[in-house]
């Protein structure tokens, strides 16, 4: 049986009946991955160190060791630090870097025994919609090779849209989970700011950075985020809640939530639609999907409500400002002296500076930086930085005032389907537009998460956006998992 494809409990089931060992699954996704690199999603294959991994799983499987994701194989987004595999952030200035540690995220995934097939494809620094900035070239959606596959976490959508791995982990700032997950027809999640541990994760915006799983369903999510969650004293925004680690995100799947019960699971759940994000800007054949899936979600004893975040709007220039500020200050150390590429001419220490840091970030790296340390300096810090850090907190307001009226929101993930590469390169301002509908519960630090609905124009895929309130992902997880119960679009494969 071909592993392409297959989900977590499908893999599961063959590990734990014998019919495949880890080293069989490891070699066919590392087969699955060289036949698939035109698609440049994986960066770094490393086939002894990936079966050095699988081959310490086989031997705990062999001692009877039962768990959800012992054996299972897995990609890293190049923005996670990985010992033996390089770690770039997609970016000339870390080329070839080798990190003497593991992200906390890999460590934990590490030890729950999945197996790491390699690093994937990213925007560089996860500045991006589209994976087309990122030093190893763009990466392509398999529904269609001329589409981008979103980003910033691109090469991990196509790592597992393409059926190589069942789930790669993704890092997302304003939508780079739900935003490719979109793009590329597959299930991701990004929970509660500060639920997994940042440490590790090469910093673009501290306040906004979170980890979470990209795979196809919300069932494989749910197992993947029960090993990734948990609190880290070596990331000073990691939450420490009671059950923090223990969190069970697969226990609501499949049961009733409020008054629901075995034909209308859903019922009693109030689904928030924001007219905001069903308005002009939202094109027809994304909407018709997302229609669909919301009379699925009534059918299943849901109610609709409709709702209103007033400032999606502001969402853009309030994260555009904050975000690009907060990159300024931690790309500052890639200097070629603490971090990072040096260049190899220079006269000075200014111009080994100048020229280190122009060789080795990108352009679209370069700019954020810029506008950062513009918006953070003295005269215009108020007027920008400042503003912005309002506008945030009223966006996170307008969030639990929602919340008072329902219990998920419910909308588009992205404005269009996947655009075909380089079709928005020429003016950055139309990429960030397209964020808007992510960027909201990235400043208000709430879970979000992308679930496939249909397809758009041209066969490409369409996700739906979840948004829930502070660590509910329970619920949301639950909430999309009743939803795959009755749709099969998760289950689609490119042709
Ligand atoms: N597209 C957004 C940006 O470029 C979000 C990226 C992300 O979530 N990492 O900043």
């Amino acid at each position: 049986m071909s592993v392409q494809y297959q989900g977590i409990r499908a893999l599961r089931t063959l590990l734990d009946s014998r019919k495949a060992s880890a080293t069989e699954l490891a070699q066919e996704s590392l087969q699955l991955a060289r036949a698939s690199a035109s698609l440049n999603a994986f960066t770094d294959i490393r086939d002894e160190l990936t079966l050095a991994q699988a081959k310490a799983a086989d031997a705990r499987l062999a001692s009877g060791e039962q768990s959800a994701l012992l054996g299972i194989p897995m990609a890293h987004k190049d923005i996670f630090v990985t010992q033996g595999w390089a770690s770039t952030a997609g970016s000339n200035m870390l080329k070839g870097y080798l990190s003497p540690f593991d992200a906390e995220v890999v460590d934990r995934l590490n030890k729950a025994g999945m197996v790491n097939v390699g690093k994937v494809n990213c925007d560089e620094f996860a500045m991006g919609s589209s994976n087309e900035k990122s030093a190893f070239g763009p990466c392509h959606n398999p529904w269609d090779t001329q589409a981008v596959p979103g980003g910033s976490s691109g090469g991990s959508a196509v790592a597992v849209a393409s059926g190589v791995v069942p789930m790669a982990t993704g890092t997302d700032t304003g939508g780079s989970i739900r935003q490719p997950a979109s793009l590329c027809g597959i299930t991701g999640i990004k929970p509660t700011y500060g639920s997994c541990s940042r440490y590790g994760m090469i910093a673009y915006a501290s306040s906004l950075d979170q980890a979470g799983p990209m795979a196809r369903t919300a069932e494989d999510c749910a197992l993947v985020l029960n090993a990734m969650v948990g609190f880290d004293t070596k990331d000073s925004t990691s939450v420490e809640r009671p059950r923090a680690g223990q969190e069970d995100f697969t226990g609501l799947l499949g049961q009733p939530l409020k008054n629901g019960d075995a034909t209308q699971p859903l019922k009693g759940l109030r689904v928030g639609l924001p007219a905001e994000f069903f308005c002009d800007g939202l094109s027809a054949d994304v909407r018709a999907p997302i229609d669909a899936a919301l009379r699925q979600l009534e059918q299943l004893g849901a109610t609709l409500v409709n709702i209103s975040l007033p400032r999606t709007e502001l969402s853009i220039p309030a994260y555009y400002v904050i975000a690009p500020a907060e990159a300024s200050s931690n790309l500052s150390r890639f200097d070629g002296v603490r971090y990072g590429h040096r260049a190899s001419d220079y006269t000075d220490l200014k111009s080994m500076y100048e020229n280190s840091r122009s060789e080795g970030f990108g352009l679209e790296v370069q700019r954020r930086i810029m506008i950062g340390a513009y918006v953070l300096s003295h005269g215009y810090y108020d007027a920008y930085y400042l503003q912005a850090q309002k506008v945030r907190r009223l966006i996170a307001q307008d969030f639990q005032s929602a919340f008072t009226q329902c219990d998920v929101i419910a909308g588009p993930v992205s404005p269009t389907v996947a655009w075909n590469i380089g079709a928005l390169n020429a003016d950055p301002i139309q990429m960030y537009l397209a964020d808007i509908y992510t960027l909201g519960a990235s400043l208000a630090g709430l879970p979000g998460m992308s679930v496939p609905v249909g397809f758009g124009q041209g066969n490409r895929p369409v996700g739906m956006q979840l948004i829930g309130n502070y660590f509910q992902e329970g619920e949301l997880l639950a909430v999309a998992d009743h939803y795959q119960r009755h749709s099969d679009w998760h289950l689609r494969t490119p042709a």
